[in-house]
């Protein structure tokens, strides 16, 4: 594992050694379009209610949080409910520190050792990972040409395989597809365990969610964030809407006040400015219709995205190519996937900077003719 200590090696749970941590490089690049954050930053008005919510919260940090972050979640459901038109309440609501630890929750209470979590891949590589850190097997499906997913066949893989859960990604990452309600439907029909529905970018799709689909179907969940869209990564908030019973059984295992004073306040100061955090939706959504188009008409291989990020190929050596763009100030995500690269969409100006850094490394041919 570390190869620094053979000792620690030893005591190292057996399915983790060898493994490398998740990480996205976090290097000080002028331009980093790696990780799929919304490139506009808070209002000064945003940060002025958020001081003064969290120093009114920080009164009473004396005393342990509400653990079960009741007013947060309330306030959750009313923002989803009014995102989505389907009528929520917070009893449906569950909110951690990012949507990763709702995941990993879900995994701790429905999966672990003996069970088995499925994925449509490429997708999100931290629903592997979670699985593993759970002990729950992950079971890899290939996606269809264009990394498309049907409801025919997807079901009937699920129907096969009868996974505890599956994972869903809608818009998928890496590859930015929205992943259509009739393949949700589907497979759900044909699972027998949890269908886990993430949302990380719903609001940059714009279709209908899948909260539409959670009357009537108790093993359905949707997890949604405010990382992306919301512009709120730095605050750690993901949440899911689902069955009561699905909630009450995170209860279980989620750590007793693992949301902090300071998150909740700030989670619901963010909430009640909504409306503004999310104008910046249609101005990233026409730099990522862009980066499309034009790198199309570069002659590279793109899939539609329905995120703030887009997926482009069949590059000859994309190491080269991701090495050329950061010589050139412009951080993108190699997302493990030979001859592809995912970029997300930014301000004007940096998808500016990406684009024109893309066109010199492929003048110079550092790698990135198509392949
Ligand atoms: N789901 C997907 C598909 C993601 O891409 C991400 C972040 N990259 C997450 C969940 C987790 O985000 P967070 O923990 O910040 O909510």
């Amino acid at each position: 594992m570390t190869g620094r200590n053979s000792d620690i090696d030893r005591l190292l749970r057996e399915d983790l050694r060898g493994r490398t941590p998740y990480g996205a490089p976090q290097l000080d690049v002028a331009v980093r379009l790696n990780t799929n954050e919304n490139p506009y930053p808070p209002s000064a008005a945003l940060v002025e209610h958020l001081v003064a919510e969290v120093s009114e919260a920080a009164r009473s940090m004396n005393r342990y949080p509400d653990r079960d972050a009741v007013a947060l979640r309330s306030d959750l459901a009313a923002y989803l409910a009014r995102a989505t038109g389907v009528p929520l309440s917070v009893d449906q609501v569950w909110a951690a520190n990012g949507s990763n630890e709702v995941l990993q929750q879900l995994l701790q209470a429905f999966g672990g050792p003996g069970r088995t979590a499925l994925g449509f891949e490429p997708t999100y590589s931290m629903h592997q990972h979670i699985a593993t850190g759970t002990s729950t097997r992950w079971l890899p499906v290939p996606r269809l040409p264009g990394f498309r997913l049907e409801p025919e066949a997807a079901a009937l893989v699920v129907n096969e395989h009868a996974p505890d859960v599956v994972f869903l990604c809608s818009p998928n990452n890496p590859t930015g597809n929205a992943v259509g309600l009739a393949v949700v439907e589907a497979v759900y029909a044909a699972a027998r365990g949890l269908v886990v529905v993430d949302e990380a970018y719903a609001e940059f799709a714009g279709g209908p969610s899948a909260v539409s689909l959670l009357a009537g179907r108790e093993r359905l969940v949707v997890t949604r964030t405010m990382s992306k869209a919301f512009a709120f990564a730095g605050a750690r908030l993901g949440y899911l809407a689902a069955d009561p019973a699905v909630v009450e059984a995170l209860l279980l295992v989620r750590l007793p006040y693992h949301l902090s004073v300071i998150s909740q306040a700030a989670a619901r100061a963010a909430l009640d400015h909504a409306d503004e955090l999310l104008s910046t939706v249609q101005a990233v959504k026409v730099q990522r219709d862009r980066l499309v188009s034009e790198m199309r008409a570069l002659g590279l291989d793109v899939v539609d995205s329905d995120a703030n990020f887009v997926l482009f190929g069949e590059l000859g050596d994309e190491r080269a190519t991701w090495q050329g763009l950061l010589d050139r100030g412009v951080l993108v995500r190699d997302v493990g996937l030979p001859g592809w690269l995912r970029v997300t969409a930014g301000t004007e100006e940096e998808t500016t900077a990406f684009l024109e850094a893309l066109r010199q490394g492929m003048a110079t041919n550092d790698g990135e003719a198509p392949a």
